[in-house]
């Protein structure tokens, strides 16, 4: 017997257990890391296609502060597993351009990176103006890198040891701008994203 109450898991809708926001096995499947070398290292959580597309899809669309939560959970273990040295860091996060934060009501990088922030117990800053006219999904790759062009900006003197954090990684453009606006001037400057998208499993309805 079902009612309406009973969780389902928000990936593949299997019932799970009270206070559960998806199920075990999805949540085996989110973990595939990789690293880009950019401007910076950026470490990856998980790969942008089933289960974690669609959990991030989930987070975007109903801003779900619950999955942001288990977002920033998972990328804090994640932070602990890849052994870092043990630094004094301050958390940041690469600013959602004027439309997205409009249409959505929310910048998503920012609430993941809250809760990462408070689990390590870092503190966290916003870093970043952003001019950027339109929305990145939109645009090509070479389209991308010309649209954040020096239209991030930094609003206030660095510290120095700095975690970047993000929801997707697609072609690096926001990330890299922003890693070139701080790496001569921070000692330490770690990028960490929920997942990275490769070329063919890019969704352009996100
Ligand atoms: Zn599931």
């Amino acid at each position: 017997m079902t009612t309406i109450f009973e969780p389902h898991c928000l990936v593949c809708k299997k019932p799970i257990a009270f206070g559960e926001l998806i199920c075990d096995n999805c949540k085996e499947n989110l973990y595939s890391p990789s690293l880009s070398n950019g401007a910076f290292k950026v470490y990856h959580y998980g790969k942008y296609e089933y289960p974690l597309s669609n959990l991030i899809k989930e987070f975007k669309y109903h801003s779900h502060p619950k999955i942001a939560r288990l977002l920033g959970n998972m990328l804090a273990k994640f932070f602990i597993d890849l052994k870092f040295p043990e630094l004094n860091y301050t958390v940041s996060y690469v600013p959602s351009n004027f439309s997205s934060v409009h249409e959505k009501g929310f910048v998503p990088a920012h609430l993941i990176a809250q809760y990462f922030s408070d689990i390590l117990g870092f503190p966290l800053i916003n870093l970043f103006s952003s001019k950027t006219l339109k929305r990145q999904v939109q645009l090509d790759y070479k389209k991308r890198n010309e649209n954040v062009k020096n239209k991030i900006k930094l609003i206030q003197d660095p510290p120095k040891n700095i975690i970047i954090i993000d929801d997707v990684y697609t072609t690096g453009a926001s990330m890299n701008e922003v890693g070139n606006l701080l790496i001569k001037k921070c000692d330490v400057l770690i990028g960490i994203t929920v997942a990275k998208a490769y070329r063919y499993s890019f969704n352009k309805s996100l």
